[in-house]
């Protein structure tokens, strides 16, 4: 007999097996991987699975659901309470869940820094959801969810699912979406943040959505987007995401030492990457280095290091074949530092 549905835990049961396959093969699923899924429901997915994987470590929150979880397999351990609330890590590598729609997208979120070890993501969700993930900077889908997701992961599936696999049908598209973790930028809290905050109020301009969500002062955004070359009436969905780690580093460092001149250099202003190089320009250099550390460089204009790193960077970013022949060189340290020194060569001895 069917068993009525509970709409609040947004029950939409798979009916349709056809889609297992598909689950399936986007998950890459071994048999030595160790699956994390949330929301098991009547044990479908979870059976498909267990006879797929080493284990299946499953999260539900309907408790009333536990007969029929029953005896699905020696691999599979179901832990019955709220998956937002509970401690979701295990050994597990891949989650692969039909998602609850209403919590699919703080549980992605969480999931991207509190289960490091998840490598690979293959998730059913609300088509909407599934489109903002890896939306563009500049369209209406972009927002903190985008930037958060890709600078974490690449997409590596999707597929569109109809309402009629489910039962009963939800009265919204759904989509199979699978992605892979690439790596978590440093201090990923204090990145979440500001791309929350930079994103709360997106009709205005990033200093005063920064200001308002009080991260930061507008004068320090103003000067953090400076360093970016961007103008200081930027709006959040102009950046792009991994922007967002050069507004970070940036912002840290007019925080730390205020009134001295950021400026990025380095791999952040040619593509994607987390190669974010900030050089601090400032007449106290031993003033702002006993502040800043190690990991920035300080430096007064008119010196030889101002000249190494500023002006070389200003040089490839004016030449076209010069940035070009960057992003090559850049995937390798050796032919980046060589690239790097042939270039200051250049304009030392004009
Ligand atoms: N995996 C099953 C399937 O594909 O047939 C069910 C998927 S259904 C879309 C979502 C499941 O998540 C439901 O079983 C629901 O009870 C459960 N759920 C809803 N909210 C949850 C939460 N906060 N924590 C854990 N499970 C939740």
């Amino acid at each position: 007999m069917l068993r009525p549905v509970k709409k609040d835990y947004g029950q939409h049961f798979l009916v349709d097996e056809n889609i297992l396959g598909v689950i399936g093969r986007l998950a890459e699923l071994q048999p030595d991987d160790v699956v994390l899924e949330i929301g098991p429901g009547e044990g479908v997915l979870t059976r498909y699975l267990a006879a797929r994987v080493a284990r299946v470590h499953a999260f539900e929150i309907d408790e009333s659901l536990a007969p029929r979880l029953d005896g699905l397999g020696d691999n599979v351990d179901v832990t019955f309470g709220d998956a937002l609330r509970l401690d979701l890590r295990t050994d597990a590598t891949k989650l692969v869940a039909n998602l609850p729609y209403n919590v699919a997208t703080p549980l992605l979120v969480e999931s991207l820094d509190g289960l490091p070890d998840i490598a690979l993501w293959c998730v059913m969700v609300q088509r909407e959801v599934a489109d903002r993930l890896f939306a563009q900077p500049r369209t209406k889908a972009y927002g903190s969810v985008s930037v958060l997701v890709q600078l974490v992961a690449e997409r590596t599936g999707f597929h569109p699912v109809a309402r009629t696999v489910f039962r009963p049908p939800p009265n919204v598209d759904s989509a199979l979406i699978a992605f892979k973790r690439l790596g978590l930028p440093r201090d990923f809290p204090r990145v979440k943040k500001i791309v929350n905050a930079a994103f709360a109020h997106r009709r205005k301009t990033l200093p005063n959505s920064l200001e308002l969500s009080g991260v930061a002062t507008r004068a320090n955004a103003a000067a953090a987007l400076a360093a970016l070359g961007c103008a200081a009436s930027t709006r959040a969905e102009a950046l792009a995401p991994f922007e967002f780690i050069a507004l970070t580093e940036a912002l840290r460092v007019r925080e730390l030492v205020p009134d001295v001149t950021v400026k990025l250099t380095g791999s952040a202003l040619l593509g994607p990457t987390y190669d974010v190089d900030l050089v601090v320009v400032t007449e106290d250099v031993d003033a702002a280095r006993a502040r800043l550390g190690a990991d920035v460089v300080v430096t007064r204009p008119g010196t030889i290091e101002y000249a190494h790193r500023v002006r070389a960077w200003e040089r490839i970013l004016d030449d076209p074949a010069l940035a070009a022949e960057y992003r090559v060189a850049k995937l390798d340290p050796a032919r980046k530092r060589e690239f790097f020194e042939r270039v200051v060569d250049t304009f030392w001895n004009e």
